[in-house]
């Protein structure tokens, strides 16, 4: 042991200079010597630092080993370094939880330093420790911190994942073809059922250019047109048809749709192009109308001939034969009934192949609407038709069909109220218009059924078995309206009535 240190910090005990003492209580690190000769390694010297740092008093320091400062927290890995570096007189620094004197933890940066003599024996070790607790909180909270983000990076990573594959899994679920397009129309991205569709591999298809797929099949001047309007102007391309000899798969209808892609509410600089083949419904669709045009021209010919029996059987009867007579007037009727049912299901026909006439001639038009009110107030006794205001006008249009027009929503009037007594039509003119108001206080029609009595065969689910019909009367009105340049529409209250309005330019 060096005869200058001794179990005593008084430096004249000591015989060190008095100014390296005070050098060392000046310190703010605390620091200490052992003897390491000594049993148990006994500290025989600390500074007055070691003392602020640890709450301890020289009487509870002195001789005693080191270890109570770490209390009962045993089982640190610094202890087990500082033990190897002493075993081996190495010098060490650590970090190691101490507790002061009143138990509360303190982080100890602590550098041990053997002292050797001249065999190399390590005789004393010199420690020197620094309160680092406020450092290791502050680095305590920035590693939660960073574990914090690092959690909430990991579960919006997840999320996203997870949405990528919700994402995913619909794209891939969905049976029409899907493309995503750079601005150059380059393909960027393609789902299974496109591949399936065309029967190409996703090599054949990314990043090729949309108008060099498969043999140019996409290069349609139109197409093209619409196509690059969609990322500057938002217009999408709605229900585009294309018809076309497609190299695998031949001859085929597509339907096509595109929009600009939109993500979290911005227009990025993508198109979604979707494509549907539409061939084998549109085979089926021709297939129904071409039905509906043969049946109903197939019913006509032997309805017109049992008309002409009627007409014959009627002369050869006697005029007292009043009840064969009567029979076959209902029998005129039903068979009117019938001509008007299978005429309808003709326009419907002419009307989908586009041979619906239109012949335009000058007419009165409120002499029309009289004329059609009378032949429609003689099979319906049970209403009253009131007809209000007047047109005045001589129109040019097709006075057969307008006829037709106004005769049908007489009769969906008076079928649809069948506890009122009484329909109305209005008839008005403005401007170059013509507008006749038809108007009921019958069951009425529900807004989303509003939108589609128009449709060819829509009828309301929940009316259907109460009042019969095909579907079409409102069809055949809207195109006849239609080809006269004019519109038609309807306000309704379900429950409470309905008025269905048509206007048409009468000069045309
Ligand atoms: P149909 O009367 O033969 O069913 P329409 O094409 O004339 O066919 O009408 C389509 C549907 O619109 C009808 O089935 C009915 O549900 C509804 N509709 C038409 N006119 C009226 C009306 N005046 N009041 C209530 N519903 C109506």
């Amino acid at each position: 042991m060096p005869k200058n240190l001794k179990n005593t910090s008084t430096y004249e005990d000591q015989g060190l200079s008095p100014l390296i003492y005070q050098a060392l209580d000046a310190s703010v690190s605390g620091v200490i010597i052992t003897d390491n000769r000594l049993p148990d390694n006994p500290i025989i010297y600390h500074n007055a630092a070691f003392e602020k740092i640890t709450g301890y008093s020289k009487r509870e320091i002195i001789g005693h080993n080191c270890r109570f400062l770490q209390g009962e927290d045993r089982q640190q890995p610094a202890r087990a370094k500082i033990k190897e570096a002493i075993q081996k007189g190495q010098h060490i620094t650590v970090e190691i939880r101490n507790y002061t004197k009143q138990g509360d933890l303190f982080w100890n940066e602590l550098y041990i330093s053997p002292v050797k003599d001249s065999d190399g024996q390590v005789t004393h070790f010199i420690g020197v420790q620094n309160d680092i607790t406020r450092r290791k909180r502050v680095e305590e909270k920035l590693l939660m911190e960073k574990e914090s983000v690092e959690k909430k990076v990991e579960e919006r990573t997840e999320n996203l994942r997870s949405s990528q594959e919700y994402l995913n899994s619909i794209i891939e679920t969905i049976r029409e073809g899907l493309v995503v397009l750079d601005p150059h129309f380059k393909v960027l991205k393609v789902n299974k059922a496109f591949l399936k569709l065309f029967k190409v591999s996703e090599t054949e298809t990314i990043n090729k250019l949309l108008f060099d797929l498969g043999n140019r099949q996409w290069d349609i001047e139109t197409l093209r047109e619409l196509l690059v309007k969609i990322l500057p102007t938002n217009n999408p391309v709605l229900d585009y048809v294309v018809e076309h000899d497609f190299p695998h798969i031949g001859p085929k209808t597509m339907l096509l749709n595109a929009h600009r892609i939109e993500l979290e509410g911005k227009y990025k600089d993508r198109i979604l192009l979707a494509i549907e083949d539409v061939t084998d419904r549109r085979e089926i669709e021709k297939r129904k109308d071409d039905f509906l045009s043969i049946a109903s021209h197939e019913l006509k010919t032997p309805l017109t001939a049992i008309r002409g029996y009627v007409q014959l059987l009627k002369r050869f009867i006697s005029k007292e034969n009043i009840k064969a007579l009567d029979i076959l007037s209902k029998s005129d009727t039903q068979i009117e009934r019938l001509n008007n049912l299978i005429a309808e299901l003709l326009d419907v026909s002419k009307i989908k192949s586009g041979k619906l006439d239109i012949h335009h001639s000058a007419f009165d038009f409120d002499k029309m609407v009289r004329d059609t009110i009378e032949s429609v107030q003689l099979t319906n006794k049970e209403h009253k038709i009131v007809l209000r205001g007047s047109t005045g006008v001589i129109c040019n249009g097709d006075e057969t069909h307008l006829s037709q027009v106004v005769g049908n929503l007489l009769t969906n009037a008076i079928k649809y109220s069948p506890d009122q007594a009484q329909v109305s039509v209005d008839l008005a003119r403005f401007g170059d218009q013509v507008k006749v108001m038809v108007s009921d206080q019958g069951v009425g029609i529900s807004d989303s059924d509003k939108k589609r009595i128009f449709e060819r065969f829509y009828r309301v689910k929940n009316i259907q078995k109460r009042f019969s019909g095909m579907g079409i009367g409102l069809y055949i009105c809207q195109q006849i309206v239609l080809q006269h340049g004019g519109t038609i529409w309807v306000d309704s209250e379900l429950g409470k009535g309905s008025t269905f309005s048509f206007t048409i330019p009468y000069k045309k």
